[in-house]
Formats: structure tokens, C-alpha cells, sequence
């Protein structure tokens, strides 16, 4: 019933006089400094055109068929629409549907981008539970690049290198991030890797400025730090290595207090807490759940296990495993990250 009067009241004039009445309204809120074309761009436009082995930006080329360029992705003719009422991009000859269009052109661009440039700025570098980064992000020159070639078991999108040790694997990903079986096999070989993320840059450029550049994408890729992680790195974790290898195994004691039961472990090297009285008075400890637990210098919390059916299982904390007592490896302002 209900459906039958909504159909019956927005037909016609009325329905004429409520689209305009929103449409207004809708206009009057728009912001104005934005460019009128900026609200129609879609993410079905496709940036860039093939011209046999030149990707060209619709900035490049002449309107229209005559734009001399294909589609990276199935290889049909584009046209470069230039109009008035929306962002200059390519579209299909005669607009048939094509899925890939916009990924593979991002993603070829990328690759050309990288290979011509031959440099990158890499994010900073976290140690484990650590908050102020052991390397800062830094920009990295490579004298060679090789785009999609074996490197072991993994097949990346980019390398760069310098000398035969200097190496820094680049993964462009358009679609889906890359999952943990590829880092485990970055990790087995020692690669250090980063991901940068195209599509991401791409909306993000289309969300704040409303229309799609070719030299700010090229600028997101090498110098933007918002869209790029770091899959592995290699020197990150010979520090965590090192720092494992020299953390020590602190036992924790049980204790039963005002009716609570807890875990303490005597001897903090961060000075948590102090015995105020007894024979430990001036003696440092820390409490495992309150201090320990959320401590960015605690490695592991080791359990005591039992069987329980099938399987160990942990049941009360045995020691805690800390580098409290190893001074903090500081940022090598000039040491490279890879
Ligand atoms: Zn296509």
C-alpha cells in the first residue's frame, strides 16, 4: 500500500518539481571552490593511453579520435574527451565495458614512472612495539632498475639496486594488497620491500582536487608517504635479531595481596616501581599486567603450559622477556634503510 501512494505522489509535475527543488539545494551547498567538472569524474575514466610504447596522459594528446592511443588493458581504440562539463579523460571507442582499464593504466604508468626516475622515498622504520622510528623516512637514489624480473621465488613489480648490495624491491598494487605468503618469502630471501599503493593515490587525488594529474601522480608515487608501507625490511629486523639475542629472561613472581592475585617481576631495569618497605625497600620491580604487558621494551610474556586435551595450552606467566636494559637503538640520520 505504502509503495503504491509513494509511486502515485512522485509522478509527474510533482515529481519534476521535487527534482529540481533538491537539485538546487544541492547545488547552492556545493563548495565553490571547487571546479565545476570535478563532481562528474568516475573511477571508470582511464587516465592514461597507450601509443605503442608510450603511456601519454589525456593532457598530451588532441581531442577526440585523434588521440592516435589504445586501451592498456584490452587494447580497443580511446577517444580523449576534452569537454567543458567534465575532467578531461580517455574513454572507449564507442564505449564497451572494460574492467581492467583503469588498473593496468595506473599500473604500467607506475612501473614507467619508477624506471625513469630511479628513486624513492621510503617511510620510516618501526622496531617492534617501538613509537619513535629507527630510521626516518629518507629518500633513496638507485643507479639500475629491472622491472618484473625473478628474483628467487618472487616476481616484484620493481627493483632498484645500486652495487650488489643495495637493493629495494618496489610492489605497485592496484587491486589487492600483497598477503602474507609473499612477505614470508621476502623474509626467507632477505628483500626488502615496499608497497605503494596507485589505486589509493588515484581516489585520494580525485577526493581532494577533483581531477587527475599526471605529474601530481608521478609526485604521490615518489615522494608521498601516505600511500606506501614497508612489506619488509631487511636492516629492521637484524636489529630486532640482535636486540632478541640480548633481551633478558626476567622471572615473574606470583603474589597474593589484599585479597587480589598478581604478578611481579623484581629487578626492572625501567624503574617501574620501588619497594617502599620490607627487606626489598629501594628495590626496583614492575607489575607484569599493568607495566609489563604494555611495555614497548617487552618481547614476550613466557607461560607455563599444561595439556589440556589435545594441545599446550598456557596458563600462568613464568618470566618476561625484555631489552629494558639495552640502550635504544637510535635513528641513523644517515644510514640508508635498505
Ligand atoms: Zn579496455
Amino acid at each position: 500500500m505504502k509503495q503504491i501512494v509513494f509511486t502515485f505522489v512522485f509522478q509527474g509535475p510533482v515529481r519534476n518539481f521535487f527534482r529540481t527543488f533538491t537539485s538546487n539545494l544541492m547545488n547552492r551547498r556545493l563548495p565553490s571552490t571547487i571546479p565545476n567538472h570535478s563532481t562528474s569524474i568516475a573511477l571508470t575514466h582511464i587516465p592514461f593511453g597507450l601509443r605503442g610504447h608510450r603511456l601519454l596522459s589525456v593532457e598530451e594528446v588532441p581531442r577526440g579520435l585523434a588521440c592516435d592511443c589504445i586501451c592498456p588493458a584490452c587494447g580497443a581504440r580511446l577517444v580523449a574527451k576534452k569537454g567543458a562539463r567534465q575532467a578531461h579523460h580517455f574513454a572507449h571507442y564507442r564505449g564497451h565495458a572494460c574492467a581492467n582499464a583503469l588498473e593496468t593504466s595506473l599500473h604500467l604508468k607506475a612501473k614507467e614512472v619508477f624506471e625513469r626516475v630511479r628513486r624513492i622515498v621510503a617511510p620510516a622504520v618501526f622496531l617492534h612495539r617501538q613509537t619513535a622510528p629507527v630510521f626516518d623516512a629518507q629518500l633513496l637514489r638507485f643507479e639500475r632498475v629491472r622491472l618484473e624480473q625473478h628474483l628467487g621465488s618472487v616476481v616484484p613489480d620493481i627493483i632498484l639496486e645500486t652495487g650488489p648490495k643495495k637493493r629495494l624491491l618496489v610492489e605497485i598494487v592496484v587491486s589487492h594488497r600483497s598477503g602474507s605468503a609473499k612477505v614470508r618469502k621476502l623474509k626467507k630471501q632477505g628483500l626488502s620491500a615496499i608497497e605503494v599503493d596507485a589505486l589509493a593515490i588515484y581516489r585520494q587525488m580525485i577526493k581532494d582536487c577533483g581531477e587527475f594529474r599526471a605529474i601530481d601522480f608521478e609526485q604521490a608515487l615518489v615522494q608521498g608517504l601516505e600511500h606506501k608501507r614497508w612489506l619488509f625490511n631487511d636492516k629492521q629486523q637484524r636489529i630486532e635479531y640482535k636486540l632478541r639475542k640480548q633481551a633478558a629472561e626476567r622471572p615473574a613472581k606470583h603474589r597474593f595481596f589484599k585479597g587480589y592475585h598478581g604478578y611481579i617481576v623484581p629487578g626492572c631495569p625501567l624503574e617501574k616501581r620501588r619497594w617502599r618497605s620490607g627487606f626489598r625497600q629501594g628495590e626496583y620491580y614492575a607489575n607484569l599486567w599493568q607495566d609489563c604487558l604494555y611495555c614497548h621494551r617487552r618481547f614476550e610474556i613466557v607461560y607455563e603450559t599444561a595439556l589440556a586435551g589435545f594441545e599446550e595450552v598456557p596458563q600462568h606467566p613464568l618470566a618476561v622477556v625484555c631489552w629494558g636494559h639495552l640502550p635504544l637503538p637510535g635513528a641513523v640520520g644517515w644510514a640508508s634503510s635498505v
